[in-house]
């Protein structure tokens, strides 16, 4: 390993993957090494819901057929209360364990003429021209792809994502009335919430719960995380079974990336939908953008341009999508607009797909959700408004 690579991402989830297929995609000569920590197939603490536009980022490095043999799962039903919607999703989503998903991933990567190396990547460093890692490892572009505590992140002196949630996933046999289904039950006590029970078409569904932390309440117990999972789909921790949890770093408002030979994606990067956490979709795309960003920056001269040209790409990709799932996120955290919300989409088929596309792609808060919402909320009174009430 003392050779020095054109490129090496450190982890090997679904933005480091991304990062080596975008990058040999661009240029297939390039020297690609893929460090992590774990053995391959690993576990990781998810939903393993794939959205669809997660598979069109693959498509477009040349991926295909990455989840053959997997049902696709059609319906979504979201549920507060009493309260239930459930309609058919314009495009259908995949449900997939991580220890397929990720392998399959990363054994594409490594077809495509990457490197994969066990190693956990502990120190960040420079030497006079290129990254330095634990002091023997050379490259020219480094993508940090190592989850939600990056270490690359940390170096980088980036601060923590401002809002973190925590989830706890299992899996246990799916009943008859959730087949075919990904379904998500939002709190009653903590806001932000949902349980969710995602059918993944083999008998078994991925079942958990996730919470926002706020500073003014202790950090939720492994126990409180699944009586709420069980509160809101009754009988689903019965025969659960592989309980794990993990932090989920939720985007926000702005994204940084500094100038430099060092780009961040996925996780790392603080980006995970903060109404969903759906953070795979991100991974992806973020990761086949650091890596063609490497590519061309590389092509261009010494890589040190890497930077820049991935905070464009990633601003030009994302940016008007954030603010608007940061603003929405905010709005669906009150249970009266959620309420709402779940009204119109019941509703009104296309306001469904818009809230979808929020959640899971890089969708807006267009005018037909807006009005659907505007729609749904009580009216005041005129007189009321007149006297201040
Ligand atoms: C409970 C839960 C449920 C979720 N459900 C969904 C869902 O249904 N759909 C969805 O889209 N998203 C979901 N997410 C979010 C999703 O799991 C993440 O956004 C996604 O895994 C991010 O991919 P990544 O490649 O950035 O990071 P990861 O998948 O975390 O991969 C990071 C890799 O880096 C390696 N690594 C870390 N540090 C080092 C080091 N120092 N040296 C070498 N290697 C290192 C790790 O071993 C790991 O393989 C969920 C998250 C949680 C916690």
């Amino acid at each position: 390993m003392s050779a020095v690579w054109d490129l090496v991402v450190i982890g090997a989830g679904p933005a480091g993957s991304g990062a080596a297929l975008g990058a040999l995609d661009a240029d297939p000569a390039l020297s690609v090494l893929v460090l992590d920590r774990a053995d391959f197939p690993r576990d990781k603490a998810c939903g393993d819901g794939i959205a669809p536009q997660a598979l069109d980022v693959l498509a477009d490095v040349g991926v295909t057929g990455l989840l053959d043999g997997w049902e696709p799962v059609r319906q979504l039903q979201l549920t507060r209360g009493n309260r239930t919607v459930e309609r058919t999703m314009s495009r259908p989503a995949f449900v997939v364990p991580r220890t397929v998903f990720d392998a399959r991933l990363v054994e594409r990567a490594t077809a495509a003429g990457a490197v994969l190396t066990r190693h956990r990547v502990r120190v960040l460093g420079r030497d006079e021209k290129y990254v330095l890692l634990d002091g023997r490892i050379r490259a020219k572009v480094v993508v940090g792809a190592d989850g939600a505590q990056s270490m690359v992140r940390r170096t980088l002196g980036l601060p923590q994502a401002r809002h973190t949630a925590i989830a706890i996933r299992g899996y246990a046999p799916v009943p008859p009335r959730r087949r075919g289904q990904q379904s998500m039950a939002f709190g009653r006590h903590h806001q932000p919430s949902y349980a969710w029970s995602f059918d993944r078409g083999d008998g078994l569904s991925n079942v958990g719960y996730g919470e926002l932390l706020r500073s003014n309440r202790p950090a939720p117990t492994r126990q409180w995380l699944l009586d709420q999972l069980a509160e809101l789909l009754p009988c689903s921790t019965t025969s659960g079974t592989d309980w794990r949890g993990h932090h989920l770093p939720l985007s926000s408002w702005t994204w940084q990336q500094p100038d430099g030979r060092c780009l961040l994606a996925g996780d790392a990067a603080n980006l995970v939908n903060p109404m969903t956490g759906e953070g795979i979709y991100y991974a992806l795309a973020t990761g086949v953008l650091a890596g063609r960003a490497a590519a061309q920056a590389i092509e261009d001269g010494s890589g040190t341009g890497a930077g820049a040209r991935h905070r464009r790409a990633v601003r030009s990709l994302l940016a008007s999508h954030l603010r608007h799932t940061a603003l929405a996120s905010r709005l669906v955290a009150q249970p009266a607009v959620l309420g709402v919300g779940l009204r119109a989409a019941a509703r009104d088929q296309q306001v469904f797909d818009d809230l979808v596309e929020l959640g899971l792609g890089r969708g807006r808060i267009t005018p037909r959700l807006l009005g659907g919402l505007a729609a749904g909320l009580p009216r005041t009174p005129p007189h009321a408004a007149r006297s201040g009430g």
